[in-house]
């Protein structure tokens, strides 16, 4: 997946990871299904821009997330 950064149109550096600094743990998008294990969750991916250092986050199950 290609990214532009939305500051300069530099194209990102993706797939780096999103961690919570001083554990181990990373953060998790999920959004809640009509039924119950119906719940969709995924682990963002951040893109960093070499140029001005704007960082964006992103998901590749955004498929599955509906409106
Ligand atoms: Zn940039």
């Amino acid at each position: 997946m290609k990214m532009i950064c939305i500051q300069c149109q530099t194209e990102m550096i993706t797939d780096c990871s999103v961690t919570v600094e001083g554990g181990m743990f990373g953060i998790k998008i999920s959004q809640k299904g009509n039924k119950l294990f119906n719940n969709i969750s995924a682990v963002p991916k951040s893109a960093v821009c070499p140029n001005c250092g704007n960082v964006s986050l992103y998901i590749e199950e955004y498929k599955q997330f509906k409106k």
